[in-house]
């Protein structure tokens, strides 16, 4: 069984003034690292142009619509202090929730055992009917519901590693008994989300981490918290919002992980998505803003994939 890698040039389209960090950069950092041997037997296909509607899964039509309005036909359009969209964002972010239905349709066929998006913009801080932190449509939340309705897959888990709090996944499933989502991040940190006692209806489970913390944190966090929850939930799919800026190199957080913590935690999720959900894992590429870092993590968490 292989690993899916979803890519689509319409990714690098989607352009941030110049300095903004979450830069098309970062994609031809993480394709650099791919463009190796140890990748030839990676399953590679385009990134889907996903249907409008696929975004009211979990954003209201009217946001939607003002997103659509907002695309500016030249320069940007700054939605929010730190999000901003170009002429080219709307194709990368309807390509990036068809990444993520691609993939899940491709793990619940079996056509590969697991798949990674390579996408821009990211997803994870998206609300219902808010973009923020870089992100216009919740991909990964997009991506669950659509395992569900699609596939009749009644339980998704959401485990989020990202350096940031998923505050829009939290938000869109915040009274969902159907979806657990997990997150490991830094607090104090944007956007200010994410404290243990944050539960849902006992769907959510925090694991914040402090500045300085490491590959120990972090791991405990998994071990004492994230897995427990997780399995305990018996999911029918694992999907990761795998941002790698807790890597120790990032310039946006101050955690110091490194990629063979990215390949650990893949390997724990792989091991309790074999148990319960066929190994069945989807992962949509979030943060990460150190070219290196993330070229090297991104790389890790790929390498353990194509394990399965
Ligand atoms: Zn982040």
């Amino acid at each position: 069984m292989t690993t899916l890698l979803l890519h689509h040039a319409a990714f690098l389209e989607h352009l941030t003034p110049v300095g903004h960090p979450e830069r098309p950069d970062r994609l031809r950092a993480l394709h650099s690292a791919l463009d190796h041997a140890d990748f030839a037997a990676l399953s590679r296909e385009e990134a889907p142009l996903a249907e409008v509607e696929s975004a009211t899964a979990t954003h209201t039509p009217a946001y939607v619509e003002a997103i659509r309005q907002a695309i500016p036909d030249e320069g940007f359009t700054r939605i929010d202090a730190d999000t901003t969209a170009s002429p080219g964002s709307w194709e990368a972010a309807l390509r990036a929730i068809g990444a993520g239905m691609r993939a899940v349709d491709a793990v619940a066929t079996g056509q590969a055992a697991n798949a990674f998006g390579a996408v821009r913009p990211p997803g994870h801080h998206a609300e219902e009917a808010t973009a923020m932190g870089f992100c216009l449509f919740n991909s990964i939340a997009i991506a669950a519901r659509h395992a569900q309705s699609k596939h009749g897959m009644e339980r998704a888990a959401i485990v989020d590693w990202d350096v940031h709090h998923g505050n829009g996944t939290q938000d869109i499933f915040w009274s969902d008994p159907s979806v657990l989502y997990a997150s490991t991040h830094q607090m104090p940190l944007f956007p200010g989300t994410g404290a243990a006692s944050e539960t849902g209806v006992g769907n959510i489970f925090n694991a914040p981490l402090s500045p300085g913390d490491g590959s120990e944190e972090f791991r405990a966090a998994f071990e004492d918290r994230i897995l427990p929850a997780v399995s305990n939930f018996k999911p029918d799919i694992i999907l990761i919002s795998a941002g790698f800026d807790a890597h120790f190199r990032d310039p946006l957080a101050q955690i110091n992980l490194n990629e063979a913590d990215f390949a650990w935690a893949t390997a724990r999720l792989m091991d309790i998505a074999d148990k319960f959900c066929a190994g069945r894992v989807v992962s949509l590429l979030e943060g990460g803003y150190d070219l290196k870092g993330l070229a090297a993590s991104s790389a890790a968490h790929i390498r353990q994939l194509m394990t399965a």
